[in-house]
This record gives C-alpha cells, sequence and structure tokens, in this order.
C-alpha cells in the first residue's frame, strides 16, 4: 500500500490527528491501521471522544519541498526577502500556517522564526502526560529541524524577535535582521502572573509550553510530594487530576467558588468538585494565595483565608495572557490580543496574526480545532482568495477522566437554557429561537458532544 492511500482524520475536541500511516501505536494501533479497522472502543489519546466522533481530514495536497538553508551548508542563514512570508513563533499555530501554505503553494519561500527550538508536540497532552507515564521528551512528535525540511521551510530556531518594522517590512532579532514580504504573528500566550508575596514567591511556575513543562516534571521529580495549582479552570482542573492520578497530594486555590466556575451551572461543577475531592484534591476556594515562602526544604503558603500549608511545587493555571507586546511596541492594534479582522489581518498591511495571541471579533481562540481554519484563511488570503474566519463557538473536551465533560460555550449570548438530569449525567442546552448553540455534557452524556457540534456548526 503507498502512502497515499492512507488518509487523516481530526479530533475536533482536541485537535489530535489520527494518522493512519503511523496509528496510534500506544493504544495498540499498529502504523498502517485504517480507520475501519479501529476498534471500537478506542478512545481518542488525548481527549477519551470516541472514534466515530473523529473527522475525516481533506487529503494533503502533495508537494515536492523546496531546498532550504536549513539543507545549505552550516552557518548560512536565510535572511527572508520580499518574496517571503516570515512567521513569528514555533509553536502548533505557526507550524499550521506553514502547513496550510503549503497545502496551497509547494514553492511560496517561507521563513520561521522562533525563540525555542519549534519541536512538534500536542499541546493539550501536557495535562494529561503524567498519568500516561510520559516525560515533556516523550511528548515530543518531530524536532523543528526534520519538521521544517519536511514542508520546505527555512527555520531560524532559538532566535528572539526584538522588533517590527512594519514600514521598512523588516524584523530585527537577537541574530540579525531579516526582511519580509508579508508577516505572520503566532506569539503565543502565557500563563497570568499572579502578584504573591513571600520570599519564595519567584518559585511559582507557569506552564503554557514544552519547555515550562519540562521545568515543572523536574521540579516533580525533586522528590515533591505536594503540589499548589493556583486557578480551577480548564488547566488547572485537568493538571489536578493528572497529579493525583500521578501519585501526588494536590490543593487546588481559586478565588471563584467552583471549578471550572464560568463554564459550568452550580450543579455540575460540585458533581466535578466531589468527585475529584474523593480522588484526593484538596480544594481552597474564595480565596486567593497570599504569600510563598521558604520553609527548610519546602515552601509555605499562606492564604487569604488564613489557611496555610506545607507545598514542594506551585504552578499557575491562572488563565491564558496573549503576547502582544512586540506587537504593541510596532504600532499595531492591540486590545486582550492582536486585533485582526475575519481574514486575519491585523492594523498594519501585510501582517497577520494566528492563535491565541490573536483577538478576532473581541475573541481568542486558544483551541486547536479554530487555530488550524485561522491558519487556512491566512493561507488563502496569501494565495489570492479572499477568505474569512468563522467565528464558531469552540468544542471543549475537559480532560478529567473520572468526571468526563464536554462543553461548547455559546458565542452570542441570550436565548435560553434547558438542563435535564438523568442519572446523574446532566446536559445542558443553550437554545436561541428553539435552535440548540451551546451545551454542556457530563458523565456518560458527555460522549454525545461531537455528534451535537457538528448540528450547531454545520
Ligand atoms: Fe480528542
Amino acid at each position: 500500500m503507498s502512502e497515499g492511500d492512507y488518509q487523516r482524520w481530526v479530533c475536533d475536541a482536541c485537535g489530535y490527528i489520527y494518522d493512519e500511516a503511523k496509528g496510534d501505536p500506544d493504544s495498540g494501533l499498529a502504523p498502517g491501521t485504517k480507520y475501519d479497522d479501529i476498534p471500537d472502543d478506542w478512545y481518542c489519546p488525548l481527549c477519551g471522544l470516541a472514534k466515530t466522533d473523529l473527522r475525516l481530514l481533506p487529503e494533503p495536497v502533495a508537494v515536492a519541498p523546496r531546498k532550504t538553508s536549513t539543507t545549505k551548508a552550516a552557518g548560512a542563514k536565510c535572511k527572508g526577502g520580499d518574496d517571503y512570508v516570515v512567521i513569528i513563533g514555533g509553536g502548533i499555530a505557526a507550524w499550521s500556517v506553514a502547513e496550510a501554505i503549503r497545502q496551497e503553494d509547494a514553492e511560496k519561500p517561507i521563513l520561521m522564526v522562533s525563540a525555542c527550538t519549534a519541536c512538534v508536540y500536542p499541546k493539550p497532552a501536557i495535562s494529561t502526560a503524567l498519568a500516561q507515564g510520559k516525560s515533556a521528551d516523550d511528548l515530543i512528535e518531530i524536532d523543528g529541524e526534520s519538521k521544517a525540511e519536511s514542508l520546505g521551510v527555512d527555520l531560524r530556531a532559538n532566535t528572539r524577535v526584538l522588533k517590527i518594522d512594519t514600514h521598512k517590512k523588516r524584523i530585527t532579532t537577537a541574530k540579525g535582521g531579516i526582511q519580509y514580504g508579508q508577516l505572520v504573528l503566532a506569539l503565543g500566550a502565557e500563563q497570568r502572573h499572579l502578584p504573591v508575596s513571600g520570599d519564595a514567591a519567584d518559585q511559582v511556575l507557569r506552564v503554557n509550553d514544552l519547555i515550562s513543562y519540562r521545568k515543572f516534571r523536574d521540579a516533580l521529580d525533586s522528590d515533591a510530594k505536594h503540589v499548589t495549582i493556583l486557578g480551577a479552570g480548564l488547566i488547572g482542573t485537568e493538571f489536578s487530576e493528572d497529579l493525583v492520578a500521578g501519585g501526588y497530594s494536590v490543593s487546588v486555590i481559586d478565588p471563584a467558588q467552583s471549578p471550572l466556575a464560568s463554564l459550568l451551572s452550580e450543579t455540575t461543577a460540585s458533581e466535578l468538585q466531589q468527585v475529584l475531592s474523593e480522588k484526593g484534591v484538596d480544594w481552597h476556594f474564595t480565596c486567593r494565595l497570599d504569600s510563598l515562602d521558604v520553609s527548610h526544604t519546602r515552601m509555605r503558603a499562606v492564604l487569604s483565608n488564613g489557611d496555610a500549608f506545607e507545598t514542594d511545587v506551585v504552578v499557575s493555571a491562572a488563565g491564558l495572557v496573549a503576547n502582544t507586546s512586540l506587537a504593541s511596541k510596532a504600532g499595531l492594534q492591540v486590545a486582550r490580543g492582536i486585533c485582526v479582522d475575519a481574514c486575519m489581518r491585523t492594523s498594519a498591511q501585510d501582517v497577520f496574526a494566528v492563535g491565541d495571541c490573536a483577538e478576532v471579533n473581541g475573541h481568542i481562540y486558544a483551541f486547536i480545532e479554530p487555530i488550524r481554519r485561522q491558519a487556512d484563511v491566512i493561507a488563502a488570503i496569501l494565495n489570492g482568495t479572499e477568505q474569512k474566519f468563522e467565528d464558531l463557538p469552540p468544542l471543549i473536551r475537559v480532560k478529567t477522566p473520572s468526571y468526563p465533560l464536554t462543553i461548547c460555550t455559546p458565542n452570542t449570548k441570550g436565548g435560553e437554557s434547558l438542563l435535564t438530569v438523568d442519572m446523574g449525567n446532566e446536559r445542558r442546552d443553550y437554545l436561541i429561537d428553539d435552535a440548540l448553540v451551546g451545551f454542556v455534557l457530563s458523565g456518560g452524556s458527555a460522549a454525545l458532544g461531537a455528534q451535537l457540534y457538528r448540528k450547531i456548526v454545520s
């Protein structure tokens, strides 16, 4: 069988791609296992949705990768040019744009400038890696250089961008200047920095990429027993279950009254809280971490409600903040993220933004499925076809295996909400004029998510 006979399927909830050529060896599916031969009890290894929830991806366009400077003699560095698309970033948004451009155009010169190594890894897997026995390195699918070569992309890895000059169409990096024809900002986001006092305040880890995740795992491996998580949102809640499953004691601190407070009803949130409490998660709601001080070989955390405990690792999961400083220094319009129109264009000519640094119509999209669609829009426009990003509500699968949740929060407010509870499985439908615009599904109902989602987006 030739490689071209293999198809690729995507999980819209988490962005996982089942590539028939690669299979899913961790779940016992050998390379070459066709979708039809996947057993019915197989689940998405990232989020747990079923085989039937995967969607067939369009056939990739066969391209002959260009020769790039990554294959040139050592030391030869690509300096871009007027014909180049320069992408700043090295994460999933940056690679999605490079892939989407290659789908459209086999020859377009692309230069990627990344502050890190630009290795490719499934970011949603970070919050369940521990329980699955995977190290940070185990998550890497392919290194940056190999990925760049396969796509015919010039990669300037470990190169920090200092300045963008949108008039001269030039960026300044710590390793020299680069000229662009079009620029794509895929600058990502960071976990919010929370004000904490005390002599160990700088020990709070903020995990949002593989480098910071590696530090987090190193800290856990240094004989840690207790972990404090700041924030009971999606990432904090997923981390809490992953860590208790990995054998750590876990305390979660959040100013809200319950986990995932902005997404869940009181009943569902308290059910989730209860299930995770039984697993060993120690919740501290309606309070904050006030101070963190060194206490012998550990740290002492004091909360705003007076509670205090010893802890070994503190990780912030208080929400993402878009990386906008480079863009705002360049004079681009910036709000919570870098402002873009429906064509992903920023306020500067020939400069686009994509992923969780970009704000479209007041929304920032941090999930993989919308980021891929944003990348497709940019690629189409670079190829001369006007296309618009459709502002669809994302499908969110909360990766808490003991209490699965599938959430689609409506983009528009108003309408009515309808709650059905059946044997502890809760389903809340959001309706506008009797049409389904969003939902929250818990327990056994969670498996219906992908099916319902298609009704909303079709
Ligand atoms: Fe998935």
